[in-house]
């Protein structure tokens, strides 16, 4: 189960709608809230770098990351997931992204968005194999 404030949630659908019709990305730096829950504790934007079409593919700028974990160090905080939109298309994983699971244990947000607005969060993680995507709860808390 992945815990996030509406301001996170609110932050990633505005820039899925800044982005349309490209895809957005960034990443998700939290802590461990119980071993069943990760709590997000920062929502980082990324240029989204991918090499082919935007509005279909993602990368996150391998800057960021550098940078993000930098910022972590020493802290409890970890990478624990990124965030990408699906322009015109549902919050559901794409053959695409089960191909690009190079790290398991990382959540991925998916947000559907359509123009103007995004319309739906949610939030999944790959099967150990990487051959499946399992659906993840999103649990809104309290700032
Ligand atoms: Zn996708």
């Amino acid at each position: 189960m992945i815990a996030a404030t509406e301001t996170h949630m609110a932050e990633i659908s505005k820039m899925a709608a800044a982005a349309y019709p490209a895809e957005c990305c960034g990443l998700l730096a939290g802590i461990d809230n119980s071993d069943k829950e990760v709590r997000i504790t920062r929502v980082v934007p990324s240029d989204n770098v991918s090499q082919t079409d935007t509005r279909d593919s993602f990368e996150v700028d391998p800057k960021v990351r550098f940078d993000l974990m930098r910022a972590l160090e020493g802290t409890e905080e970890r990478i624990v997931g990124h965030y990408h939109s699906h322009p015109d298309h549902p919050a559901e994983p794409s053959a695409t992204d089960l191909s690009m699971v190079y790290e398991p244990e990382l959540f991925w947000l998916i947000a559907s968005v359509s123009k103007p607005a995004t319309t739906d969060i949610k939030a999944f993680c790959a099967s150990p194999d990487a051959s499946f995507f399992v659906p993840v709860p999103i649990r809104i808390v309290k700032e």
